[in-house]
């Protein structure tokens, strides 16, 4: 297709701008920006019909429709006695014209948070679209980049060369949108997103919401984490969860901190140490971290240690009996004690190794490492039958756990 010639067809019935009328052919042609493409081709219109004009050629009504918007056919057509009004862009009124004059609001808007990546939105008037969309269809125009992303790109390009950086493609930190209407700019502040690792020292800090028996929640013991970045909450993502009775030892669990409307995305990533939970250092990640290492907690091996008392003592040989459990698939109803799920639902999960100790008469010490997701208290007492095999059953004895750790996720 000859774009002089489609845009010829299309100025009949359009007055549009360089920018509008370049756009329309945004994908021909690269590294030009859509109003120096939209000025060549009526530059190109101008010439061909001037030339024929001179040739006795009839194409008076199509140089009067260029030089609607189009200066040098207006004095063309003025040197010959024919007098044509300018008109407005019937798509964008004239905006794209000066689209950039935003760039210094947005700037301004972005001022106030430290930031690393930027990108700029836009409002723009649905009626606006809609005119652009009419033309696209009715000249069938393959070959067109939307108004809205030529207005981002523009702005954000400006918006780059003060802040002296560009604007991103990916996933950035910080959003501005600007109405185009009133020239506001709203700014949204993705959170930050940290992983690292946490051991949690206490038997009284839940993680998630706060449960009876706790005095606290983990998210609250890190909130200095969020101080440091000014942002509005915290969130903790960990790859499985311990009850707040558990504590979770050994190298720490894998965790991501979400910091919720931070106005700071860079800052202290050292770690945190309290008497109830320590973090380790941080770094920057993505959502995408946020998923693998919750998929891959599903499957991953875990080491605990229960400490529990029976109803009656156990011998050395009562204990050697637990050999047997090694290489077991564990069928588990749902706990009694968690309500949520639905409780027919059964869980099997593989026990890989087990070692016991006598502590005293009737107390004895119990490492389970298993496949992550057994219900390890469940797997030591039985839970009244709804889970099995169990170390109880194994054992016939009736057992209680009094404390238990997470020694190891792996
Ligand atoms: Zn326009």
């Amino acid at each position: 297709m000859d774009p002089v010639e489609r845009a010829r067809e299309i100025l009949r019935q359009y007055p549009l701008c360089d920018s509008c009328l370049g756009r329309l052919f945004a994908s021909m042609g690269y590294g030009v920006e859509n109003a120096e493409r939209g000025r060549a081709i009526k530059t190109l219109l101008h010439m061909r019909l001037v030339y024929d004009y001179r040739n006795g050629v009839d194409v008076a009504e199509d140089l009067k429709a260029l030089g609607r918007v189009h200066a040098p056919t207006r004095r063309f057509l003025a040197s010959n006695g024919i007098s044509v009004e300018e008109a407005r862009c019937y798509i964008c009124g004239g905006l794209l014209k000066d689209v950039e004059k935003y760039a210094e609001s947005v700037a301004k808007a972005l001022a106030e948070i430290d930031f690393g990546t930027f990108q700029v939105g836009s409002v723009v008037p649905r009626d606006m679209l809609e005119r652009e969309r009419e033309i696209v269809a009715k000249f069938g125009i393959e070959t067109g980049e939307s108004i809205k992303h030529e207005i981002n790109r523009r702005i954000g390009r400006a918006v780059g060369e003060l802040l002296r950086r560009p604007a991103s493609k990916e996933r950035p930190d910080v959003v501005a949108t600007v109405n185009i209407i009133d020239g506001t700019v709203k700014v949204a502040r993705n959170p930050l997103l940290l992983l690292g690792r946490y051991l949690k020292l206490s038997r009284v800090v839940s993680q998630g919401r706060l449960v009876p028996g706790a005095s606290r929640t983990i998210e609250e013991v890190l909130d200095p984490v969020r101080a440091r970045f000014g942002g509005s909450a915290l969130v903790l993502h960990a790859a499985g969860r311990e009850d707040s009775d558990v504590r979770m030892l050994g190298n720490g669990r894998p965790a991501v901190v979400e910091i919720k409307e931070p106005s700071k995305y860079r800052g202290d990533l050292s770690g945190l140490a309290t008497e109830w939970v320590i973090l380790s250092p941080l770094k920057p990640g993505t959502r995408n971290d946020v998923r693998e290492m919750k998929a891959k907690s599903k499957t991953s091996i875990k080491l605990y240690r229960a400490v529990a008392l029976s109803d009656k003592p156990i011998s050395a040989e009562d204990l050697a009996k637990l050999k047997a459990l090694e290489g077991a698939v564990v069928v588990q109803r749902t706990p009694r004690r968690i309500k949520r799920l639905s409780p027919r639902a059964r869980r099997r999960r593989m026990v890989y190794n087990i070692e016991a100790y006598q502590i005293a008469d009737r107390v004895i010490e119990v490492f389970v490492r298993c496949q992550g997701g057994l219900y390890v208290k469940e797997f030591i007492n039985g839970d009244g039958g709804r889970t099995q095999p169990s170390v109880a059953e194994t054992l016939g004895a009736s057992l209680e756990v009094v404390e238990l750790d997470v020694l190891d996720v792996e």
